[in-house]
């Protein structure tokens, strides 16, 4: 029986966090056993809000790739691919741009509250509007069953569907309606306590050896009412206290808690027993990544090659859409 197919993306923005790690990634990697997967390093994307300076494109994208290998991505058993590297997309965003309305872009919500965020950048570009609909064509150019996503996108997905049905509705049943397929967000904080993010400064890196890894927890703010050894604290306030509940057992959260709120343990012991299972959770990621890094040569050819196969399923898409758009030359 065929699998339903699912498709989700990545901007190649450089190596990948714990964040990444926790709010996508460790999800794609289990889904490999239940849907057809493809997995996009969306270049394109990276591009609508950072086309001034696109040097390091190139480097990010196999630091996203080798990220993703350390973790678990099976090119055995998921297409993992570079969205530029398959036209198709291209294509088919701009016969969508056809016929979706103007204000469907312009009213999603990232649109404007990213342009407010983003000040330094000129976001008034065409590329930027129209992000969404190169979104949704990335998704239906594989015309996938459902895409894995946190609730914070969940409105791309319902753009697609909404661009689906007018699609269909014009020309036919081409493209099937894409579900949302929900992923439980876990908080991730950074080491200053905001979202762990690489524009803050604050993020704990895949790549990151497991010194490297434990100094970062050290130096991680805490509940600032515990000045001294002595002052009781509050986990639920503590972002120490969230990376226990994302990388902890039940009893090392209930000893963490029950410590902090009695002054039994001091911090660098919490974060001592946090790295600990962090460590543990991350061992897989520490023995593979280094392997890795010393072939890039292999991980470009799994793009490559990830990339020759995505362009077949998308090119068999395009060829009915081209048929349904009456723009079908290529037959006699
Ligand atoms: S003991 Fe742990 S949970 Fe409490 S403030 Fe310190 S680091 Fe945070």
């Amino acid at each position: 029986m065929n699998r339903p197919r699912i498709l989700s993306g990545m901007r190649p923005t450089g190596p990948l966090h714990l964040g990444n790690l926790m709010g996508a990634l460790e999800n794609w990697v289990s889904l490999q056993d239940r849907y057809e997967c493809f997995f996009s390093i969306v270049d394109w994307h990276s591009l609508t809000t950072d086309y001034a300076d696109p040097s390091a494109i190139r480097q990010n994208v196999v630091d996203v790739a080798t990220d993703w290998l350390a973790a678990g991505l099976d090119p055995a058993r998921s297409t993992l691919f570079i969205q530029s590297l398959v036209p198709q997309h291209a294509e088919l965003h701009l016969l969508l741009s056809m016929i979706v309305p103007v204000p469907w872009l312009e009213r999603v919500p990232t649109y404007k509250e990213q342009q407010q965020n983003l000040k330094d950048k000129d976001l008034s570009t065409y590329g930027f509007l129209g992000y969404p609909l190169l979104q949704t064509a990335d998704i239906i150019v594989y015309k996938a069953n459902a895409v894995p996503v946190g609730e914070d996108q969940a409105a791309h997905v319902e753009i697609a569907r909404e661009i689906v049905r007018r699609f269909n509705n014009f020309y036919g049943e081409v493209f099937p309606e894409p579900q949302t397929l929900l992923t439980e967000a876990k908080r991730i904080p950074g080491t200053d306590g905001r979202k762990m993010s690489k524009s803050y400064g604050n993020a704990i890196f895949l790549k990151d050896d497991p010194a490297t890894a434990r100094e970062k927890l050290r130096t991680m703010v805490t509940d600032p009412a515990r000045k001294r050894r002595t002052d009781p604290g509050n986990p639920e306030i503590c972002p120490v206290f969230d990376l226990h509940k994302a990388f902890s057992p039940a009893e090392t959260q209930a000893w963490a808690a029950e410590g902090c709120r009695t002054a039994g343990i001091g911090c660098l012991d919490c974060k001592a027993r946090l790295a600990d299972h962090m460590l543990e959770h991350l061992a897989g990621i520490h023995a593979r990544r280094p392997e890795l890094e010393k072939r890039p040569d292999t991980v470009w050819d799994i793009l490559l090659e990830g990339s020759r196969k995505a362009r077949e399923v998308a090119e068999a898409t395009m060829e009915d859409v081209r048929a349904a758009m009456k723009i079908d030359y290529r037959k006699p």
